[in-house]
Formats: C-alpha cells, sequence, structure tokens
C-alpha cells in the first residue's frame, strides 16, 4: 500500500514537471510569435480615449509603438517667456504652392495629400511636404491654453529627419479654406479626391516667428524624429465653421508630454 502511495505520488511530481515546462516553452513560443508579429503596428488598433487603446497605454500596444513613452515627445505645453531666442534659427522660408489634394478621413484625422514639390527651408535644409491634418483641441498649448484647432504640415527631408509646422486656429473671421472645403470633408473613414486646387498661404499667418524644439510624431509610433516649428501667430476660422470640424475630428489630440531636458528655441520676425 504504501509503496502503491510512493508510485502514485512519484507519477503525479512528473505529471506537474512536464506540463510546468510545456507552459513556460508555450510561453516563450508565444511571446516569439507576438514579437514577430508587432514589427508591423500597421493595423494596431489605438484611439484618443481613456482606455487600454488610448494615449497612456500607446507605448504597449505594439513592439513598434514603445517610442510613444520615450522621452522627448509631443507635444508639449510652450510656457511663452520661457523660449530662448536662438540667433542661429533663420526665417522660415514656405515654399509652397498651389496643389492638388487627396483628402482622406484616416479614421484618425482629416488628412490633406499633397503631390507637387512643395518645400519648407529651415537651417539650409529643404523639407518636402507630404501632406497636413488637424486636431482638436490643438495639441500643443501655449502657457497650458488648448486653442480649438492645430493643423499640421507635415515635412520630410529623410526618412529620420521631419519638420512639422503647427498652425493653431483661433475664433473670429471666417476662414476661406474651410469654407471651400468642410461641406465635402468625409465625416466617416473615408477618401475624397478633389480636383480643386488649393492655395495653401491661407491656412499661414502673415507673420512666421515660431517656436523651436525637438520632438515626436504625436501618433503612434511616436517616432522622436520631428524637428517642430509651432508658430507664434494664428490663424482665424468662425465659431461655426470651428464647431463643425471639431465635431468631425472628435477629441483627436494627445495630452501633453514633459518637456524633460529640452529647450524651447525662438525666432522672432
Ligand atoms: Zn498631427
Amino acid at each position: 500500500m504504501k509503496k502503491k502511495l510512493q508510485y502514485g505520488l512519484f507519477f503525479v511530481a512528473i505529471f506537474f514537471f512536464f506540463s510546468c515546462n510545456n507552459s513556460k516553452i508555450d510561453e516563450k513560443l508565444n511571446h516569439q510569435v507576438n514579437h514577430e508579429l508587432n514589427k508591423d503596428c500597421g493595423e494596431v488598433h489605438w484611439t484618443y480615449n481613456e482606455d487600454e487603446h488610448g494615449p497612456t497605454n500607446w507605448k504597449n500596444l505594439c513592439d513598434g509603438f514603445s517610442a510613444c513613452g520615450e522621452k522627448s515627445q509631443s507635444p508639449i505645453n510652450i510656457i511663452t517667456n520661457e523660449g530662448i531666442v536662438d540667433s542661429n534659427l533663420l526665417a522660415l522660408e514656405i515654399n509652397y504652392i498651389s496643389t492638388p489634394v487627396n483628402i482622406v478621413n484616416n479614421g484618425h484625422t482629416i488628412q490633406f495629400n499633397v503631390s507637387g514639390n512643395n518645400t519648407i527651408s529651415i537651417s539650409d535644409k529643404d523639407y518636402k511636404l507630404l501632406q497636413f491634418h488637424f486636431h482638436a483641441k490643438s495639441e500643443h498649448t501655449m502657457n497650458g491654453n488648448h486653442y480649438p484647432i492645430e493643423v499640421h504640415f507635415v515635412n520630410q527631408y529623410s526618412s529620420s529627419d521631419y519638420s512639422v509646422i503647427g498652425v493653431m486656429f483661433e475664433e473670429g473671421e471666417i476662414n476661406e479654406l474651410l469654407t471651400e472645403f468642410l461641406p465635402i470633408f468625409p465625416e466617416s473613414k473615408g477618401e475624397y479626391n478633389s480636383e480643386k486646387i488649393i492655395d495653401l498661404k491661407k491656412l499661414f499667418p502673415n507673420n512666421l516667428s515660431y517656436y523651436n524644439y525637438n520632438g515626436s510624431l504625436t501618433t503612434p509610433p511616436c517616432s522622436e524624429v520631428v524637428n517642430w516649428i509651432v508658430l507664434k501667430n494664428t490663424i482665424e476660422a468662425s465659431n461655426e465653421q470651428i464647431e463643425k470640424f471639431s465635431k468631425i475630428l472628435n477629441g483627436n489630440y494627445r495630452p501633453i508630454m514633459p518637456l524633460n531636458e529640452r529647450k524651447i528655441l525662438m525666432f522672432n520676425e
């Protein structure tokens, strides 16, 4: 009887030994598979909500999103009297020409894809405009305050060197460009091909004084590859336009990220 019990215990121990080991192997395999899958984050679902898909958890949604948890992230709060005037900075040169656009609602923003040779010149480097898109409320804040809308012009020099210009909307006069395009914005995920030629100058103030700092894309993968140019001066849109546009954009702004060791430079025209 005693012997039987001993044998019994022995087999139970063997069983547990192998089953534990098996689950460890499974875990390892699973991790490897996930790792493989997570290299391509294109289909990963992320939102601006306060849930597991929201901004505080972007960094955990996919290996390729890990930069979202790094130290030089955007947007930031700009404390306007702490900007440092830097004599090395040059006037912003915007060489945007009138261009046909393809308007996309990609589920995160309204984006205008542009073709043609639209460039900006910063520190003797020419960056090419790829697209511009909108956030409501603004992503950057000034002294803790949001503007109702911020437009981002995404310009590329190389795959690891971008410059994004942020322009704030303020409530005021009717904005001609919005008058033209608001009625045709795709309100849900979709595309609209416009034959209209767009005059990008209508989205810039006359005075191009700016704040400058190093940061990131404000959406996953949050890559820290952006030389940010945030204009000091605003453009205007009517209250009605802002309300209608904000409804479509549906709260697509990332919360403010810490400045950490970074400095905010300033160029005054
Ligand atoms: Zn943006």
